[in-house]
């Protein structure tokens, strides 16, 4: 008999949900207002504390244009973005007709590397151009170097967007992931850590962006007796019924993050003491991921394994896993735009796979993916 699937990040609701949802309907708030959306806004600024304004928005990458948008980034512009990511960091770029320039990652969290980046800011001040912002990613739920890059926006006086898509619930020195950003960016889509089936948030600093976003997201309409615009805007509100969803998966988060992490031990101890399969794991104590993907590089001299033929065995035993991303600079969409570093997240790509992470993962199949991993001993 053919076994269930295993999928890599499957969504898993809390059950709170439809509470939530059954609200919106009762008091007819299916559009883009309502009081999930206010509930949800005001939940999540409590849990980022201090500076934080939250807007919602139908989508991560909705998130990160916006970003864009308040920090005035136009057509020529230089935006610095980590190569090693999900496609949505960097499209926003070329949305606004922005030049992009991307970082290597280092090795130790896979996400962008300081000395990179200090050298990409400098080619583009040799072009004469100050770039307008930088582009960080904690990828896969893992920090990027908080301190290091944040002492380089410092130096040279350029905004970061921290791009903590995947990484709600993750900390630096105990401070949350969405907090570290001139603006930060958390997405709800339905294989994150948790769900509004789709949709994101940005975090500004002040109470002044947050309403620049909510007005950008909402088509910039002026608020006159007629519509009125002097400004583009977009249709990127998120509706009340996926904040109906978020609220409810909200109340789950503190679980869902102590499954995901009870998932990497689960992985620690297969792979652990492995010298041709490495988990990654956090640097050190002042990273605390949400492990959203656990992730793996694969070879070692004379190891005849493959990431190819380890996706290919899981894959026979109806278990999903993926490869890591390709990064942007090897894309053919980003041909011909500037790379700093020494292809440390290309060489990621070549060797790595991202492994089944889900909350709802069961005692059997761990057992299965287990079996898998044992098996690649013998
Ligand atoms: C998921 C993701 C996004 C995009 O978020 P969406 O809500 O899917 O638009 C952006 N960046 C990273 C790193 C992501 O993982």
């Amino acid at each position: 008999m053919e076994k269930n699937k295993i999928w890599l990040s499957p969504p898993h609701l809390g059950g709170n949900e439809l509470q939530y949802i059954q609200t919106a309907l009762d008091t007819n708030g299916v559009s883009q207002y309502g009081s999930n959306i206010d509930e949800f806004e005001k939940r999540l600024e409590n849990y980022f504390g201090k500076d934080s304004f939250v807007t919602a928005l139908s989508s991560g990458t909705a998130a990160i244009h916006l970003a864009l948008r308040l920090l005035n980034v136009e057509e020529g512009d230089f935006v610095i973005c980590q190569s090693f990511t999900f496609v949505a960091s960097a499209n926003p770029i070329l949305y606004q007709r922005a030049i992009p320039v991307f970082v290597d990652s280092e090795a130790s969290t896979w996400n962008m590397c300081p000395n990179a980046l200090e050298d990409a800011v400098k080619y583009c001040l040799q072009q004469g151009k100050k770039p307008k912002a930088i582009i960080a990613v904690s990828s896969y739920g893992m920090p990027f170097m908080v301190d290091d890059i944040l002492e380089i926006s410092r130096k040279y006086e350029i905004p970061v967007i921290e791009d903590s898509a995947g990484a709600l619930g993750s900390t630096y020195k105990n401070r949350p992931c969405g907090t570290f950003g001139d603006l930060s960016v958390i997405s709800f889509n339905g294989n994150k850590i948790i769900t509004t089936s789709g949709g994101g948030i940005l975090i500004s600093r002040s109470k002044t962006n947050k309403e620049r976003a909510l007005s950008f997201s909402t088509q910039a309409n002026e608020n006159k007796e007629y519509y009125s615009y002097s400004d583009i805007g977009y249709n990127y509100r998120m509706s009340n019924i996926s904040a109906g969803i978020g609220i409810g998966q909200l109340d789950v988060l503190e679980d869902r993050v102590s499954k995901r992490r009870e998932n990497h031990e689960f992985y620690q101890d297969i792979l652990g003491k492995d010298e041709n399969i490495h988990l990654l794991e956090e640097p050190s104590e002042d990273f605390f991921s949400n492990y959203w993907l656990n992730t793996v590089t694969i070879g070692g001299n004379n190891y005849g394994m493959t990431k190819e033929k380890l996706k290919k065995i899981f894959s026979e035993n109806n278990i999903e896993t993926r490869y890591l991303w390709k990064p942007m600079h090897l894309q053919t969409l980003y041909k011909g735009y500037r790379f700093f570093g020494n292809n440390i997240c290309g060489m990621l790509f070549e060797a790595g796979l991202c492994l089944p992470s889900g909350t709802n993962l069961s005692a059997e199949d761990k057992n299965r993916i287990a079996d898998v991993l044992k098996n690649l001993r013998k």
